[in-house]
């Protein structure tokens, strides 16, 4: 094989043992990597209905096939396990050295089980694989962890780590590489710290080879020097994602207390030029030139990594409109190892409830420091409600009951990323239906959506989720590339396709990389629906109730909500289109199209199918 390694490493922390082996090409062509090995492995190792926090679950790395070559944004790696906080299928990517240095030791997954006696770190150097005691990094935060790592290995190695929230199982504990580059936020790092594993380190030393190496040469020149050329480079970089403040606040779709509100009135403290104002440098992923990153000084004058979702969610869902205070939450967020956007939720909800009396502690909309504590509370599951926010906003709205889980704001368990929806059907229906709970990195169709039109829900907006889906969701995140090059300055998708070429030697247009991203959706589905069994119901796919019985107060579009009939309609319409029944389950006929005929038989003894 060119382009891939071919190579799996499976590592048994309870046995101390790793052994590395082939992998069918087969595999190869039909999944391509990343999260398409991820969901493959998962639905092959794991027995359904394991507890995700028991050494049973499986903690999976996997890079693709353009990973590690000098390629735009191509320095991405998917961490994917049973979820601890959905009990579904979760993953992210991470922008990490790691993915480099993985795939130069010789692998293309690593795939981690067990549960080590003592915390460890795993040390993976081409063919050597030990197992280190870490019993004296247990405790430390993510950046001090990852700082005595390289003092150790050089900062030239790859490093995953986690922070005190991973060891302490909170269920929206993220890994951390970087200072700041974190992901799997659905709890990869709870089942990171399940197993004692504190940190992973690779270190490689073999050159990728591809099918045409000159080619693949040329390729990448022309793709960066493309990148560079692109009219909207230069904002990039100034702002990175951040002028999404603006738009989001424009467009009535910022979230503002808890979601309660698409506009804040203090969001140009927060924006994008404030920022700018604070800004001391740009970071970024590997194989990267539009490092995305935007390092500013906090109030304790430390530096902490910004981009949009990170101030959306811990600046105007929590009504706090300093700058310089998002920043600080956002870096003991990256310090502690917690996810920023389910933090961000979660602390709103706290603020939600403490308004409406329903816990006993004082907790005021952008109240500062009593957000610092709680998130220290979090962090190290302190007190009753440090623990109970722990367990992320759906357990949370459970304990709290009276009428809460109305606006408790997750789907499938998994707390809603940075866009209000009250004014956008098809954004909610991409939360609905993502394959890991309410996600935005599947089908971030809100701009299309505020461009044609939000009032419909209509078959248009279907196909558009879908689309966006089958590219954002399956193909960029199987090939391990980052999307942003695409998205936001123009990079053409034609690209891709030779770039794999040019890696692999395998011709695919662009209809055959939908169907390899329709394949590991559907894959996903099957997951979740083989996971829940009876349980499984549309509901499941539908967003929280405030959106459809809370109308905007404020803002060019107040008076707005979502119609939870056409909502329901529209669900309907997208399963259809979609080849599965009425309650969202895959038919048999849908899943043997797409080479899944043995998904379909095993699904079938966990859940009734259609034909
Ligand atoms: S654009 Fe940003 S997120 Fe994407 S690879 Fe570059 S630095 Fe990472």
């Amino acid at each position: 094989m060119f382009g891939w390694n071919g190579k799996l490493l499976h590592v048994n922390l309870t046995k101390g043992k790793a052994v590395a082996d082939k992998y069918e090409a087969e595999m190869a062509k039909n999944y391509l990597g990343g999260r398409g090995f991820a969901a493959k492995i998962l639905w092959d190792t794991l027995r359904a209905g394991i507890d995700p926090l028991s050494p049973d679950n499986r903690l999976i790395f996997a890079a693709g096939p353009l990973t590690a070559f000098s390629l735009p944004s191509s320095g991405k790696l998917v961490v994917a396990a049973k979820s601890p906080l959905t009990w579904g299928y979760g993953d992210g990517n991470i922008g990490t050295l790691a993915t480099v240095q993985m795939r130069r030791a010789g692998y293309d997954a690593v795939i981690v089980e067990g549960r080590a006696k003592d915390p460890i770190v795993l040390f993976i150097r081409d063919e050597s694989v030990d197992f280190l005691d870490a019993r004296n990094l247990w405790g430390l935060g993510s950046f001090e962890t990852e700082s005595r790592l390289a003092q150790l290995y050089g900062h030239g190695a790859g490093v995953l780590c986690i922070g005190q929230a991973g060891e302490n199982l909170v269920k929206y504990a993220v890994i951390v590489s970087q200072e700041g580059r974190a992901g799997g936020r659905a709890g990869m790092g709870a089942v990171m710290g399940s197993k004692n594993l504190k940190a992973v380190v690779f270190l490689g030393s073999n050159e990728l080879s591809a099918a045409y190496p000159k080619e693949m040469k040329e390729l990448g020149s022309e793709t960066l020097r493309e990148v560079l050329a692109k009219p909207n480079y230069a904002f990039w970089k100034r702002q990175g994602t951040m002028s999404t403040i603006e738009w989001s606040q424009e467009n009535s779709v910022l979230p503002t207390h808890n979601y309660s509100e698409g506009v804040f009135e203090k969001a140009e403290a927060i924006s994008g030029f404030a920022m700018e104002k604070l800004k001391v440098s740009n970071r970024g992923c590997p194989q990267c030139n539009m490092t995305c990153g935007n390092v500013v000084k906090d109030s304790y004058r430390k530096e902490s990594e910004l981009d949009y979702e990170n101030v959306a969610m811990l600046g105007s869902n929590i009504g706090l409109g300093n700058l310089k205070s998002v920043a600080a939450l956002n870096r003991f967020a990256d310090d502690y190892g917690l996810d920023t956007i389910s933090l961000g939720n979660v602390l709103g909800f706290a603020m939600e409830a403490s308004e409406k009396g329903l816990i006993d502690e004082k907790i005021p909309w952008g109240g500062f420091k009593v957000a610092e504590g709680l998130t220290k509370d979090i962090a190290y599951r302190r007190g009753h409600l440090g623990n109970l926010l722990a367990d992320g906003v759906y357990s949370a709205s459970e304990e709290i009951g009276r009428g809460s889980s109305h606006w408790a704001m997750h789907v499938k368990g998994l707390e809603i990323s940075a866009y209000d929806c009250h004014t956008t059907p098809a954004m909610a229906l991409a939360y609905g239906t993502c394959s890991i709970g309410a996600h935005h990195k599947d089908a971030w169709v809100v701009s299309w959506e505020v461009k044609t039109g939000r009032k419909g829900y209509n078959a248009a907006k279907v196909e558009k989720v879908i689309e966006l889906q089958r590219m954002r969701g399956g193909v960029f995140e199987c090939l391990t590339v980052c999307r942003f090059p695409w998205i936001e300055l123009g990079f053409e998708l034609e690209w891709y396709p030779k770039l794999l070429h040019a890696a692999t030697g395998i011709e695919m247009s662009w209809e055959d990389l939908n169907t390899i991203g329709d394949r590991v959706f559907n894959l996903i589905r099957a997951f979740w629906v083989r996971e829940f069994g009876k349980k499984w119901n549309t509901e499941m796919d539908v967003p929280p109730a405030r959106w459809f019985e809370e109308r905007l107060t404020k803002g060019p579009l107040k008076r707005t909500k979502l119609d939870r009939t056409k909502y329901d309609e529209m669900l309907q319409m997208y399963y259809r289109r979609r080849g599965w029944d009425e309650r969202g389950v895959p038919r048999r006929t849908t899943l043997a199209k797409l080479g899944l005929r043995d998904v379909a038989q095993d699904l079938g003894r966990h859940a009734k199918m259609s034909e």
